[in-house]
């Protein structure tokens, strides 16, 4: 609670979930409508985006988005994103527009790039855990943008998953955890991107900072910037070029929940230091189901019948698109314990290293 700075995890009494298919590609009207009056109403609604399915609900509603917190079980200090149809409705949230903001948006919006700016006082202290900034994107997928603009309002979104656990890629992953907790379910398919956006604040008086690595890179944004953008000490470094000096020289923003356990299967994840088919045989040696994040050109031959492996793209988008559901998928077999080959160390696999990192945190 941000009041109190106590962890208030409170569940709801069950309730029917609504779940209505949508073409991804030309939502139909009626359906995001009916979406669009469950958000108006103060209700939940999942929905697909670019980078994974969000929870939504009415973002100046404070009662609204309080419901987002008790169906996902989430910490009252861990802020949610708003998602708006437009820079121009982003600025009515913000109490600050940046010529970095507007460069960004005009380069990387609609898409997976979440700005951190000053909020407006009407913001709810519900959306920013209590905080003076709100984070903000625009998302590319159609029956998101569809679904906001239906609205009429700011949407706030985090992932539509019970806290910690694997984020969702598919209307099948969010009833997983959330059926019986959420009013509606929009089902428009798996989501393209996979992994959450990049979460970038431009404090006024510092150099931007990155918060979470997402899909678009740290090089992508200096490119833009003409400057050079630090990357928040929680977060692994992102390439060999981006000295721990840099990291070290930002300034503490707040970026909760960046080192707890998150994105985590059920069974154990062991990322793999050196050759990841030794990890695996030593694990089925001692007798564990055991699922491996091979990648495709991998020696995955002649493994005992108790492996499970799971064969992933060599190229980082690729990974990205694919790798929630394989968790997901080796949950559901299930296995005892998961091992990941190890990711390059370049900055294009950095969100990926990122997630996997905290995926594999002890319970
Ligand atoms: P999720 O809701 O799962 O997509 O996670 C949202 C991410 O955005 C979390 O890492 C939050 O800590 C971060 N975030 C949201 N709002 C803010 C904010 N105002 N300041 C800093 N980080 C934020
Ligand atoms: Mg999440």
């Amino acid at each position: 609670d941000p009041l109190t700075g106590t962890d208030v995890r409170i569940f709801p009494a069950p309730m029917e979930t609504e779940l209505l298919t949508v073409n991804p590609a030309a939502p139909e009207p009626d359906r995001i409508a009916r979406a669009a009056d469950v958000l108006r109403c103060g209700g939940l609604v999942a929905f697909p985006t670019e980078t994974v399915y969000g929870l939504g609900a009415a973002a100046l509603n404070a009662t609204a988005v309080r419901r987002i917190f008790e169906a996902k079980g989430r910490p009252s200090h861990n802020p949610v994103i708003v998602h708006v149809a437009d820079a121009d409705e982003a600025r009515t949230v913000v109490a600050a527009w940046p010529e970095a903001a507007q460069a960004l948006a005009e380069q990387f919006w609609p898409g997976p790039l979440t700005l951190v700016l000053p909020r407006r006082p009407e913001v709810p202290d519900a959306v920013t855990a209590g905080g003076p900034t709100v984070a903000l994107r625009v998302p590319s997928h159609h029956v998101a943008l569809a679904l906001i603009r239906a609205a009429g309002v700011p949407v706030a979104a985090p992932s539509a998953n019970i806290s910690t656990s694997v984020s969702p890629t598919r209307a099948a992953h969010v009833l997983r955890t959330l059926d019986g907790r959420i009013d509606l379910v929009l089902d428009g398919g798996p989501c393209p991107g996979g992994i959450e956006s990049t979460v970038l604040a431009l404090p006024h008086d510092g150099p931007p900072c990155i918060l979470r690595p997402g899909l678009i890179t740290r090089a992508q944004i200096e490119a833009v910037l003409g400057r050079e953008v630090v990357v928040s000490s929680g977060t692994p470094q992102t390439s060999p070029a981006s000295s721990s000096e840099s990291a070290s020289a930002a300034a503490p923003l707040p970026s909760p929940g960046l080192l707890e356990r998150h994105y985590a299967p059920h069974a154990p994840l062991i990322l793999a230091s050196g050759d990841g088919r030794t990890v695996v045989q030593s694990f089925a040696g001692q007798g564990f189901r055991t699922g491996w994040l091979a990648f495709e050109d991998e020696d995955s031959a002649n493994l005992p019948p108790s492996v499970h492996v799971t064969a992933m793209p060599r190229d980082p988008a690729g990974y990205a698109a694919r790798i929630y559901a394989a968790l997901h998928d080796l949950d559901a077999l299930p296995v005892d314990r998961i091992v990941a080959s190890r990711l390059p160390d370049t900055d294009d696999w950095a969100a990926l290293r990122d997630r996997l990192k905290r995926a594999a945190v002890p319970r």
